[in-house]
């Protein structure tokens, strides 16, 4: 009887896990939809559901970003799984791709940062970028790396998340930065664009004196150059 007793007990117990798992995986996986293809969010730590929707409306207007490229996400099936990072100072400190029969990316928040500074954030679109191309290889990453730096900043102002200002500044940023860790140096930092102008100024005028030289060849002392 005791057996039969502890049995019972051991069964309900069970079945009360299983339940409690089954609604716990339930409220914490969600998909998201883009053109034709599937993107499953998975949050492996508990977000209040405040924090999910906030997360869940970032990653949608990201992984449509990435779409303006082919007007379709870069996999049909991806997954993607949110952990939490509570103490970073920026809303996603981390991601990274994961490869394999699932394929997908893997991003660490913080959710305590507001929508706004979730979407302005450039890591999703990065790491969503990066499964345009299967992985080329440790030796090779180079490439990878450049391509998704490159059309996490134009796929957004593509989508009008960044004015094309922004995009070339962080265009300009990134080359910066680049440049001063391969020489050693620390980062330099953003850039203020408005210094910039004097640089515009030349080039315009480089390109009206090039003009002007070229209307003077062409038309009032044309060049014969056979004699
Ligand atoms: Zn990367």
């Amino acid at each position: 009887m005791l057996f039969y007793r502890a049995f019972v007990f051991l069964l309900l117990s069970l079945v009360g896990v299983a339940a409690v798992a089954a609604v716990r995986a339930e409220s914490s996986s969600h998909t998201i939809n883009v053109a034709e293809s599937q993107i499953k969010v998975h949050f492996v730590d508990r977000f209040t559901p405040i924090e999910q929707n906030k997360i869940l409306y970032w990653l949608q207007q990201h992984a449509e970003a990435v779409a303006t490229l082919y007007g379709e996400f870069p996999i049909p099936n991806a997954r993607v799984r949110v952990e939490k990072a509570a103490s970073a100072g920026q809303p996603v400190p981390w991601g990274q791709v994961i490869r394999g029969r699932e394929e997908g990316v893997l991003l660490q928040v913080n959710p305590e940062f507001s929508q706004a500074e979730f979407v302005s954030d450039w890591t999703a679109a990065h790491e969503f970028s990066h499964l345009f191309i299967p992985f080329p290889g440790n030796q090779d990453s180079w490439f990878s790396e450049g391509l998704a730096t490159y059309l996490q900043n134009t796929l957004r102002v593509r989508a009008g998340m960044l004015t094309e200002q922004q995009g070339w500044q962080k265009l300009y940023e990134g080359l910066r930065r680049a440049w001063a860790r391969l020489r050693g140096l620390p980062d330099p930092g953003y850039v203020d664009v408005a210094k910039l102008l004097p640089i515009a100024y030349v080039m315009g005028l480089a390109m009206l004196l090039m003009g002007v030289v070229l209307i003077i060849g062409d038309i009032v002392v044309p060049l014969h150059l056979t004699s």
